[in-house]
């Protein structure tokens, strides 16, 4: 009789580097994907194809056509059932390995359930679309020593980096907080192709199989950066920030929720979002979001503009009001979306 290894994984077990014993170490691993959009649903299904044991999958959001052009674990029936993607990501991994243990959660992570969602994962992995969260993850997982890959793609362009606590920099090292104010680039106002989310995730499944199957002396530790476009590649060798507010001074500021931006009720089916502190160009949004959404009009005060059913109203400071839902995820979602993090 056939061992149910060799019937899925022979061809991964004749690797030599992984063997039978990583692939049995892989195959009682577990970790947590944290998004799944384009980067995570890619990497969702590299992970589950090789049999990791158990995958915890975290999104917010729904399944929209424009999604299916680089979201390859989705098709058109999910986009027309608007499934959130945690149940459709869990639904279709399960008719492509039935034996791994795919466990969606249709949530927003938050300081408040982190711990809850996070723990008991051997490794976290980053499909999330923006800093506030990922940040929020490199807090737990340097306060927890549990590793975790950054992963992010926009346009024709991505990176990604494996931080070990307490071995490599953290995210924290390489990216000061303050220093991401301002408008950020995101893949709804400049786009993204394909090939640059499938390629970023699987060199973040690469390095999530050789953690999970024990093989660390082949992690490469290294800030790997690409651009499909213009065929530029490179990587890096971070060092740790002496001065760095995490993994030196251990101020867990997005994970104690202190560095969150509040979100209250503004009136009758609004929701306000207080943004960190920080100067907005309104013209630069306008023409950035001029393609992407309707009616962008703006005064120099404020700018504002429809993304059906919702009303969203922008302020030099940074502040936004979203007309239209009460829901605090909804409103940090479309955030993170049209204005960036
Ligand atoms: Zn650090």
């Amino acid at each position: 009789m056939i061992h149910p290894l060799d019937l899925k994984y022979s061809r991964q077990m004749l690797f030599e580097p992984l063997g039978r014993d990583g692939q049995e170490r892989l195959s009682a691993s577990s970790a947590v994907l944290v998004g799944c959009g384009a980067i995570g649903a890619s990497a969702a299904n590299l992970l589950v194809r090789a049999g990791i044991g158990r995958l915890r999958i975290l999104d917010r959001d729904f399944v929209e056509p424009s999604n299916l052009q680089r979201q390859s674990l989705f098709n058109e029936s999910d986009a027309r059932e608007a499934l959130p993607k945690a149940v459709a990501a869990e639904r279709n991994l399960h008719l492509i390995n039935s034996d791994v243990q795919v466990e969606g959660i249709v949530a927003d992570l938050t300081p408040r359930n982190a711990v809850e969602l996070l723990q008991g994962s051997a490794l976290i992995l980053d499909g999330t679309d923006n800093f506030e969260t990922r940040f929020l993850i490199n807090d737990f997982a340097v306060k927890t020593g549990t590793p975790w890959i950054y992963a992010a793609a926009v346009a024709s362009y991505g990176l990604t980096m494996t931080i070990l606590p307490g071995k490599t920099a953290c995210l924290a090292c390489l990216l000061d907080s303050s220093g991401t104010s301002g408008l950020e680039e995101t893949c709804d106002t400049i786009g993204v192709l394909g090939p640059i989310v499938n390629l970023i995730a699987s060199l973040e499944v690469a390095e999530a199989l050789k953690l999970l199957s024990g093989r660390l002396s082949s992690l490469h530790g290294r800030l790997f950066s690409c651009d499909v476009w213009s065929g530029r590649f490179q990587s890096v060798h971070p060092e740790v920030n002496p001065q760095c507010r995490v993994c030196v001074h251990h101020q867990f500021s997005y994970l104690s929720g202190n560095a969150l931006p509040h979100i209250t009720m503004c009136g009758r089916d609004s929701v306000q979002i207080h943004e960190r502190s920080r100067s907005l160009d309104l013209k630069a949004l306008q023409d950035r979001l001029a393609s992407s959404v309707s009616e962008v009009r703006q005064n120099g005060f404020l700018l504002r503009f429809l993304i059906p059913p919702y009303e969203m109203t922008v302020f030099t400071d940074g502040r936004a009001i979203l007309k239209g839902t009460k829901d605090p995820a909804v409103a940090r979602s479309l955030y993170a979306k049209y204005i960036g993090m």
